[in-house]
């Protein structure tokens, strides 16, 4: 049966591009009908945090990428990493190095001076017949995998192809520090093995792991996974997508204002496709996804896209839920969604014309709190020669039947009776009710407004 893993190091936020390779992890195994593992990879104790174990968490919880088994986490599971070392070292694939790094520096500056690659020499590797050194006082160990010296760890790639690594370019890896605590690479190779993990699917910054991966899980006697390596994701300057190049963290688009299906139809052709097909959903994706479309070269980030694509999925979106969000972000600014109007009315009323549900609450705002045109704004539109009319309309306006059909007939009355063109009497309107020139059809606008703020809003200015 399949079993995959997302194996993030909680160093900081769910970042774009772990959320993409958690995203084609979890399909496949859904895909599949297999089990999708998290695996939390915390043995950096410096760079690792609570905080950033939640981010994840939320992460994977706001875009739905539920999981099976887990979440795991390695810190956790170091007794069994010393077993397994111990192991190593008692079949001879692994050994004590007393080198230290100030020798192994040394070591490493004369190999250059010889015009040689640096690399550690082996001294403290065991081999028939060999008489090693006496083991110095005082010294720590680390321990060494004993890598092959001869031969190839080779893979083939479900993304790149086939890749050849010879073990002659491969010196021993150090899998255990001194005080005993084993490598990352080694817990990778533990954790995989444990977990039963079928087909390894992660950034391909890793190639160069996997060769020394593989040479560890052969001397454990494992079934070597699949792997594939998923190409990065850069920036529009070509460069590896980085704060630079705007939000990259999962969370800051919730609060930017994304819809999480919008962000997953968005990740889902980040490197991967199906034709010509750019809008699906979710279930459709997991029907389609495979190893073999992925792109072999590095994907491109486009947010203009992506907002594309959240513009999309706020259309189709349920108004009761969209109003529960965008309620939330009018509250984040201090903004209480009254029932007059129904939160739901203005979202559908706005939701066509926006690209994020800040964008809506901006739409939405001016119903519930006061809005203060721009002065400029008003001098523009609030011309003289439209007050007269302006102020015969708000004179009717308090007892037209406040519905929009009645609105427009109103209106369409005056502007005959003016001699005046639509614009410009709905301009000054808009501005006086909204502080912008830019709305929905001006009667189906007033009509969300309770009667009395209409009123209270133009007489400030007739
Ligand atoms: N913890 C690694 C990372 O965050 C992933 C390791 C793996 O997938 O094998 O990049």
């Amino acid at each position: 049966t399949t079993r995959t893993r997302f194996a993030p190091s909680p160093t900081g936020y769910l970042h774009i591009g772990g959320a993409r390779t958690a995203l084609f992890s979890w399909a496949y195994a859904r895909k599949l009908g297999g089990t999708f593992i998290l695996r939390i990879e915390d043995t950096d104790l410096e760079r690792s945090s609570q905080a950033s174990v939640q981010a994840i968490l939320d992460g994977m919880s706001w875009l739905n990428l539920d999981y099976d088994e887990g979440p795991f986490y390695q810190m956790q599971r170091m007794d069994r990493y010393k077993e397994v070392l111990a192991g190593l070292i008692a079949q001879g694939h692994a050994y004590y190095c007393y080198t230290t790094p100030d020798e192994l520096e040394a070591m490493r500056e004369a190999m250059r001076a010889r015009g040689e690659k640096p690399r550690y020499d082996g001294c403290w590797r065991p081999e028939a017949g060999k008489v090693l050194p006496v083991p110095p006082e005082g010294v720590k160990p680390v321990v060494r995998f004993k890598n092959p010296l001869t031969g190839v760890a080779a893979w083939d790639d479900m993304v790149k192809g086939r890749i050849v690594f010879e073990n002659s370019e491969l010196d021993d890896l150090i899998i255990a520090r001194p005080d005993g605590t084993p490598t990352y690479n080694f817990c990778v190779v533990v954790d995989d093995l444990d977990m039963g993990i079928t087909q390894v699917i992660r950034g391909d910054d890793h190639v160069n792991n996997t060769p020394r991966q593989i040479n560890i899980l052969k001397a454990l006697g494992a079934t070597l996974p699949q792997y594939a390596h998923v190409p990065m994701i850069l920036g529009s300057d070509g460069e590896r997508l980085s704060k630079r190049h705007g939000a990259v963290s999962v969370m800051q688009y919730a609060e930017d204002g994304f819809l999480p299906e919008a962000l997953i139809n968005y990740l889902t052709r980040l490197g991967w496709s199906h034709g010509d097909e750019e809008v699906f959903s979710v279930e459709q994706f997991v029907e389609w996804f495979d190893l073999e479309h992925i792109s072999k070269s590095a994907a491109q980030f486009n947010p203009e896209k992506l907002r594309w694509l959240n513009q999309h999925y706020i259309k189709l979106a349920d108004n009761t839920r969209l109003a529960e969000l965008v309620g939330g972000h009018l509250l984040a600014r201090g903004i209480v969604a009254s029932n007059a109007p129904k939160l739901e009315d203005v979202i559908a009323l706005y939701k066509g014309r926006v690209a994020t549900l800040l964008e809506l609450a901006d739409e939405a705002e001016v119903f519930y709190a006061d809005v203060h045109p721009d002065q400029a704004l008003l001098d523009e539109q609030l011309v003289e020669e439209v007050k007269p009319a302006l102020r015969e309309l708000a004179e009717r306006f308090a007892d037209v039947e406040w519905q929009a059909p009645a609105l427009a007939l109103l209106i369409k009355e005056l502007l005959a009776k003016h001699t005046l063109k639509m614009p410009k009497l709905a301009m000054p309107l808009r501005v006086m009710l909204v502080g912008q020139t830019h709305t929905p059809s001006v009667d189906a606008v007033l009509a969300l407004f309770p009667r009395e703020t209409v009123l209270v809003r133009m007489a400030r200015y007739l």
